[in-house]
């Protein structure tokens, strides 16, 4: 029987599942949507668990938050623009069990319960196109407790299955040889199992910066090592040295790649994800090289098959006011308020901008991180859905913590902001708590 409303799969109950669930619930009568989450509760990689291996279904845990976690965004402008998470008296980077209460606070006030089926693994996505040429969607899914697999279809699914649960490890030639404990920072959770070590840290990004200076409390020493193309030169601790990349392992030793050596007793890869999609049917043609998914328009609609969505593609940016934005445009398509261009057109507006990225220098690798490019994305993005953008306070408050980041690793969370209207803020600075 066809649907008189658009059927919506939402796959995952993270951030980003429960906020295009909470736009299209507030459109009950065009649309009904059901949100798959596989663990028993929403809230994605803010669920912290001590495990590290298998959760109690046997399947990979999902979340890499580690224990001390404290967010790397004021919550001024990490938060979602219609539900402001309350202000607290301390500095404005709060601590990870805030964050997973702020998202079941939300969608409870959201009423999205009734829409979202925990202990749910979607096992299978398969496209088929009708006679009309109008395409539906197979969603295969596991009631994980009763173990009874459905097949229901859909007319769009919006793919919100998080980023940072399966890491990427590069090979380090002779690392078999290492004796010493060696995890990815999706694994890491606590910094006093490293007291008195001495600790290898591959990679100087957010998680290698963040992890390198709580181990580097307890731990004898620390090589941070990485490719940069110039030292960290914000404050480190003092038993923190930076080496270059990895040459390679001779049991316990590391080689680097200025030919310096150390003795290390445990490693820690801190080197980012892989894009992951493992229930999406092969038809679809989903590519995940160099750090990039592929094919897709605005890192956001699949190319050949528009009624594909996938949430959260861009990096370095603000992660749940981007989903706050991307899910409304996804119902302007829906809608048709937007109208996409030819599949043609959507792919030489991809490569245009690739090539123009690469013109300035910017690696294939990199093309997703978005850093100053967020504004303008978000600013188009809302402008075509017809939503409210940022006021620029948002940009101004992000350029501050991220200055006062760059000046001390150790201290810019200690940072509280306020905002004061569409243009103003005021920041002071919180006793270490
Ligand atoms: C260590 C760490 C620190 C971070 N710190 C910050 C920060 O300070 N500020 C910030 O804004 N962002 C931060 N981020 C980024 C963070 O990932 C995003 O903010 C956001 O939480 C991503 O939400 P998501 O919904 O895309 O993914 P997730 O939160 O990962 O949620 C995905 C959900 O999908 C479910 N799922 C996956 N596959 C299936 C399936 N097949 N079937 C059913 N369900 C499935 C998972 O169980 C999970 O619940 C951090 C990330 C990490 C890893």
């Amino acid at each position: 029987m066809p649907s008189s409303k658009t059927r919506i799969a939402i796959i995952g109950g993270g951030v980003a599942g429960l906020v295009v669930a909470r736009h299209a619930t507030t459109k009950l009568d065009r649309y009904s949507l059901t949100l798959f989450e596989q663990t028993d509760q929403v809230g994605g990689t803010w669920v912290y668990t001590d495990e590290t291996d298998v959760d109690s279904h046997g399947l990979p845990i999902h979340s890499s938050m580690y224990k001390n976690l404290r967010t790397n965004l004021p919550q001024e402008i990490m938060q979602i623009p219609d539900f402001p998470l309350k202000e607290n008296e301390g500095p404005s980077f709060v601590h990870h069990t805030v964050i997973r209460q702020y998202l079941r606070d939300y969608a409870k006030h959201f009423n999205l319960y009734p829409h979202i089926k925990l202990n749910t693994l979607v096992k299978h996505v398969e496209p088929e196109t009708l006679r009309n040429g109008q395409t539906i969607w197979m969603v295969t899914y596991e009631d994980l407790e009763g173990k009874v697999e459905t097949t229901k279809t859909f007319d769009a699914v919006v793919v919100c299955n998080g980023h940072y649960t399966v890491g990427h490890v590069p090979h380090i030639p002779g690392i078999e040889s290492f004796p010493g404990g060696s995890i990815h920072s999706h694994q890491y959770r606590v910094p006093e199992v490293y007291a008195k070590k001495k600790v290898c840290i591959l990679g100087a990004s957010w998680s290698g910066i963040d992890i390198a200076l709580e181990v580097s409390e307890y731990a004898e020493k620390i090589y941070l090592s990485h490719n940069l193309p110039k030292p960290v030169d914000s404050v480190m601790a003092k038993n923190v040295e930076q080496r270059p990349g990895i040459q390679s392992v001779q049991g316990n030793v590391f080689i680097f790649n200025d030919g310096s050596m150390a003795e290390v007793d445990s490693f820690i890869y801190c080197t980012g994800y892989e894009f992951t999609y493992p229930f999406m049917s092969t038809k679809v043609e989903m590519r995940t090289e160099n750090n990039q998914v592929e094919p897709f328009y605005k890192h956001l609609i699949h190319i050949d098959y528009p009624s594909l969505f996938v949430m959260g593609l861009p990096a370095i940016v603000i992660p749940f006011p981007m989903f706050h934005i991307q899910a409304q445009y996804i119902l302007a398509i829906l809608e048709g308020f937007i109208k996409l261009p030819s599949a043609k057109q959507m792919r030489e507006a991809s490569e245009a901008e690739k090539r123009d990225l690469l013109n300035q220098g910017i690696p294939l690798r990199h093309i997703t991180k978005l850093k100053e490019r967020q504004w303008a994305y978000y600013d188009e993005m809302a402008k075509a859905a017809n939503v409210r953008g940022f006021p620029p306070v948002i940009k101004k408050i992000y350029d501050h913590s991220n200055a006062m980041r760059e000046l001390d690793f150790t201290t810019y969370k200690n940072y509280q902001y306020r905002i004061i209207d569409d243009e103003n803020f005021v920041a002071c600075y919180c006793k270490p708590c």
